[in-house]
């Protein structure tokens, strides 16, 4: 408890990749909430944890970040969070830092910063196993006793040193000691005077001089006096051409270095030797790629084959439950609603989990092995020249997932053109909701029998590099010819190996599963029941295909039909597109509808196969597939990005420009895609 008997608050601060979340999870186990801070799309995440003595603290896991300086918006919510500055949250009534002790000078630089907000503190001493493999010996002891905070050896992904983390936060935590490292003369003249003004308009201030500082660093909150010289004191600096930021950092930097050499903390070994093999192979300018490609390759490949045993028991329940349902109730509207609406529109969907779990095990296991981060540094090279840094790397590649969570991402991006570009290139990388269309193409193009999985898992990266070489293209476009100016530099770190936390990927494949399957049962059953609706009726008919041409869905599809006509597209493609507008998975789920199916995959694709023209043409010829294939990797099909995308730009503006500069490539990608096919004479 704190002073007003209320639940103590305890933020959880660290660099990136120090074991923040492992640490938190483990913490708080499933007692956990994932939201949003209020009015921005940056994942909030608390947990309630308990101490030995069974209190009940609540955790808040913040942004990874480097510095207190806010610079980019993910820094700036950490930053407002521990200031008490962000509504919905409390000021957090202590601090628990958590830092890799493999890296501990660069760690305990984002400490002492922590220190100075006059908030208890705990650090986490994380990653011991890996400092000690690199032949680090660390003094926790000698490192409380110096910095006057506790640390505490952990191995977050093994549970280790949970219990007396859990001691330590029942203990009331002691406050740090006053400020150790030596400020620079002229820094020191200035803080000194900032904090006597502070003093003057609120004496009871006892932090006047970190606050000074923080002041001078960029904040905006204290009294007007000590504002107003802060702002002098900058004006001088700049005149003086005194680089006073660089002073800090070195100050700090000087200090730390002191401290870990008298707690007797050398930097160890760098890397390992194996670490340095691995690291020229997989950054190799050729063989590098070679082992991208494969990587991908073989996500690919899995993709297809093992899932095809979970999709097919999916397959066979909704079947069965189909079945079950026109067994059990009398014919008419109910059941039709029933079996060809949801079951139809849901199952076609749902069906897809194992695939999408997949994809997400395989990117868990490769971030987590610290790979990932060497793919951003070989993808380095390309970004570059079209204008983007490696820090547009991760958003892009959340994308692969999602283009929400990715558009989120692009936070950590500081450049403020950079991140406009990222976000509007984001929803070209093919996200998980296009694997469901593109199988369904792959199958309706191509007889099984005739192509090995491999073949479909080199169409698949075909597609992937489709969308990924184009939307690097447009960064081009978008961030040299368009909004101009240069690109900051990349300062990319390599993590170590690891061999990957099972309870980490596992934790991600379920929260991914629960996500997928709650935008089943709500938007897609809604827009499954809406189709099912606007394709049954009005009535006219009692034959099936009669009926659908004269309803809703029909008359509309006929309408755009000379529309898309040119791109090989027939009416009943058209119904799927525009119901696909909102969520491009529901193209397949549409497809069962139309065609009358169920929720069976099987019956879909034959259905496709032998649907013809009016004049007996087949419809879908590997060319039309393949148009309508190219068409969804451009086409801006989700309605959650266009308002994720609204919130994150603050406006209209931009995603109207990417729906209609998406929809425009789109339309000329399956356009040339006919032109081309018709002119080989396929
Ligand atoms: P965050 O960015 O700070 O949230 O870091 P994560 O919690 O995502 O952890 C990054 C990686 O480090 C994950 O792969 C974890 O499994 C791994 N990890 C966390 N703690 C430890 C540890 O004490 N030792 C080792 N070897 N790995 C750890
Ligand atoms: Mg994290």
């Amino acid at each position: 408890m704190n002073q007003d008997g209320k639940k103590r608050w305890v933020a959880v601060v660290g660099n990136p990749n120090a074991g923040k979340s492992t640490l938190f999870n483990a913490l708080t186990g499933l007692r956990q909430r994932v939201g949003n801070y209020p009015g921005v799309t940056v994942e909030k995440r608390t947990g309630t944890a308990f101490t030995l003595h069974g209190e009940a603290i609540e955790l808040i896991d913040l942004p990874g970040l480097y510095s207190l300086n806010p610079r980019s918006p993910d820094e700036k919510i950490a930053w407002q969070v521990l200031h008490g500055e962000s509504s919905g949250v409390p000021r957090p009534d202590a601090v628990l830092c958590v830092v890799d002790a493999s890296n501990l000078e660069r760690n305990l630089f984002l400490v002492t910063q922590v220190m100075e907000l006059g908030l208890p503190v705990l650090v986490a001493l994380n990653m011991v196993d890996v400092a000690e493999g690199r032949g680090i010996r660390l003094h926790p002891q000698e490192l409380s006793q110096k910095l006057g905070v506790k640390f505490i050896p952990t191995q977050a992904h093994r549970g280790k040193g949970l219990v007396e983390l859990r001691a330590a936060l029942g203990q009331s935590l002691a406050h740090p000691g006053p400020r150790q490292w030596t400020m620079p003369p002229p820094l020191a003249a200035a803080v000194g005077q900032i904090a006597a003004a502070w003093r003057e308009s609120l004496p009871a201030e006892s932090r006047a001089e970190g606050k000074a500082l923080e002041l001078l660093t960029g904040s905006n909150s204290g009294p007007e006096g000590a504002k107003k010289l802060a702002a002098a004191w900058r004006e001088r600096f700049r005149k003086e051409a005194y680089d006073w930021s660089a002073a800090v950092v070195h100050a700090r930097y000087s200090y730390l270095q002191t401290v870990l050499k008298e707690a007797g903390i050398g930097s160890g070994i760098s890397g390992g030797s194996w670490t340095d093999w691995i690291d020229a192979l997989v950054l190799h300018p050729v063989a590098g790629w070679g082992i991208l490609a494969g990587m991908m390759m073989s996500l690919f490949v899995s993709i297809f084959s093992i899932a095809s045993y979970p999709m097919e028991w999916i397959d066979a329940g909704f079947t069965g439950l189909g079945q079950w349902l026109q067994g059990w109730m009398p014919p008419g509207i109910v059941c039709d609603l029933l079996v060809d609406g949801v079951l139809a529109g849901v199952g076609g969907v749902v069906i897809f989990l194992p695939q999408i779990l997949i994809l997400f095990f395989f990117l868990g296991l490769l971030e987590d092995s610290g790979y990932l981060a060497r793919a951003a540094f070989l993808l380095d090279r390309v970004m570059h020249p079209v204008g983007l840094s490696g820090k547009s790397f991760i958003p892009l590649l959340s994308s692969y997932a999602c283009a929400i969570p990715g558009i989120m991402a692009t936070r950590t991006v500081e450049d403020p053109k950079d991140r406009l570009t990222t976000i509007l290139i984001a929803p070209l990388m093919s996200c998980s909701a296009r694997i469901p269309v593109y199988t369904t193409l792959l199958a309706a193009a191509v007889p099984v029998a005739l192509v090995p999985v491999w073949g479909k898992a080199a169409a698949m990266l075909g597609l992937y590099l489709l969308g990924t070489g184009s939307a690097f293209l447009l960064a081009w476009v978008f961030r040299k010819k368009m909004l101009g100016g240069g690109s900051p530099p990349l300062i990319l770190e390599l993590p170590p190996y690891r061999c990957p936390a099972f309870q980490t990927v596992a934790l991600r494949m379920w929260e991914r599963a629960l996500i997928f399957l709650r935008r089943a049962g709500t938007v897609i059953l809604a827009l499954s029941i809406l189709l099912w609706f606007v394709s049954s009726f009005p009535k006219s008919s009692e034959d099936e295909s009669i009926n659908l041409a004269g309803s809703f869905a029909g008359q509309l599809g006929h309408w755009i039909e000379p529309v898309i006509r040119p791109l090989g597209f027939d009416w009943r493609i058209g119904i799927g597109l525009v119901a696909s507008f909102a969520a491009r998975e529901v193209f397949v789920s549409t497809m069962s509808i139309v065609y009358h199916v169920g929720g069976e995959e099987e019956g879909l694709i034959q259905a496709m196969r032998t649907a013809t023209w009016p004049d007996g043409a087949l419809i879908y010829t590997p060319v039309t597939c393949l148009s309508l294939m190219v068409f969804y990797v451009y086409a801006l099909q989700c309605l959650s990005t266009v308002a994720v995308a609204k919130r994150e730009t603050g406006g209209w503006k931009w995603p109207v420009f990417m729906m209609i500069y998406m929809t425009g490539l789109a339309y000329l990608g399956a356009w040339l895609v006919q032109i081309v096919g018709r002119a080989l004479g396929f």
